[in-house]
């Protein structure tokens, strides 16, 4: 039986298990991939205070070591259900564990573009991590799709590796910060196709080419070996959508911001309806939520 079980171990479920742990509670973290959620994916995190420049995976790094050197207990497995009650019970693809409270910090996932063929090229072209297989294009043409501030992001660490980066983005406006669009204006080898949809991907058995459509119906062939898919995140809480209440794009309702329907359940980071989801946001959602968990634990 613990205190507090958190599902999940990004930035909000690890910040919430050390507030658990430093408030003298047993904290068990479940998660069903690996730690450090959507963080890990960044190269470089710059705007995370009183750390100018750290990557993603030293800074998840950081965080998983805390908890475990507060003796926390991280379990790799993916929760099915949670059944409410005094004692909420969760269970995982592995076994079901007990606590009096439970905070829910599953995060998101990346978004499909919703393309033909995007599934079958996944791993032979087609990506939805920079970081993590840019690698694999050392020297060649690539296209990015999204405007947000992971594309921008991705587009700036790949037009590092890669020989071209072509950004295709379906306005003329980009979502992400304006420090990230001067910066890539700034490469030479990075081309913007604003205005414009990916409606084909080409290529057998792997990537050769992405076939795009702009506003005004022109048809542009882009030679690419590899896409990434930088569209933005999906919500992870259908497993929960019989115990808290969602919102009609799954994210989870609170009324303050840590509360979900259910009594002795909560939730922190970027699985709860909120306008500005960062880490900085996430650490703030986690440390806030496991405060009031021990507050209100009977
Ligand atoms: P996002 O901000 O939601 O941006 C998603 C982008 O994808 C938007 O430009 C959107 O276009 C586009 N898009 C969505 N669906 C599409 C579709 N079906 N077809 C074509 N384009 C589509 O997502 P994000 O960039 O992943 O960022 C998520 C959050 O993390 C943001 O708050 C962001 O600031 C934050 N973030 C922060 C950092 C950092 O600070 N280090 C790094 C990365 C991300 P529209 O603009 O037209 O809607």
């Amino acid at each position: 039986m613990f205190d507090i079980i958190i599902i999940g171990a990004g930035p909000a479920g690890l910040t919430s298990a050390i507030y658990g742990l430093r408030a003298g509670k047993k904290v068990l973290v479940l998660e069903g991939k690996a730690y450090g959620g959507q963080i890990i994916n960044a190269e470089m995190v710059e705007n995370y205070p009183g750390m100018p420049k750290i990557s993603g995976v030293e800074l998840a790094t950081n965080m998983y070591n805390q908890v475990k050197d507060l003796g926390g207990e991280v379990k790799f497995e993916k929760v099915v259900k949670i059944t409410d009650g005094k004692i909420k019970s969760v269970k995982t693809d592995e076994g079901t564990y007990q606590a009096k409270a439970v905070i829910i910090a599953t995060g998101a996932e990346n978004r499909k573009l919703g393309i033909e063929r995007e599934k079958e090229l996944t791993g032979k072209g087609v990506s939805y991590c920079a970081t993590c297989d840019g690698h694999f294009y050392k020297g060649k043409d690539v296209v990015v799709v999204g405007g947000g501030n992971t594309a921008l992001q991705d587009a700036l660490y790949l037009s590092n590796l890669v020989n071209k980066v072509c950004i295709v983005h379906r306005r003329d406006e980009f979502r992400g910060d304006y420090a990230n669009v001067a910066a890539l204006k700034k490469r030479k080898n990075v081309e913007l196709v604003l205005k414009a949809n990916v409606i084909e991907l080409k290529g057998e058995p792997k990537l050769e080419e992405v076939v795009v459509k702009d506003d005004s119906g022109e048809i542009k062939n882009i030679p690419a070996s590899g896409i990434f898919m930088a569209v933005g995140y999906v919500p992870q809480n259908e497993a929960f959508s019989d115990v808290v209440k969602l919102d009609e794009a799954g994210y989870i309702q609170t009324e303050d911001g840590v509360h979900t329907s259910a009594s002795g359940i909560y939730v922190a980071g970027d699985a709860r309806a909120k306008e500005l989801k960062q880490l900085t946001t996430a650490v703030s959602d986690g440390s806030i939520a496991a405060d009031t968990a021990v507050k209100e634990m009977k």
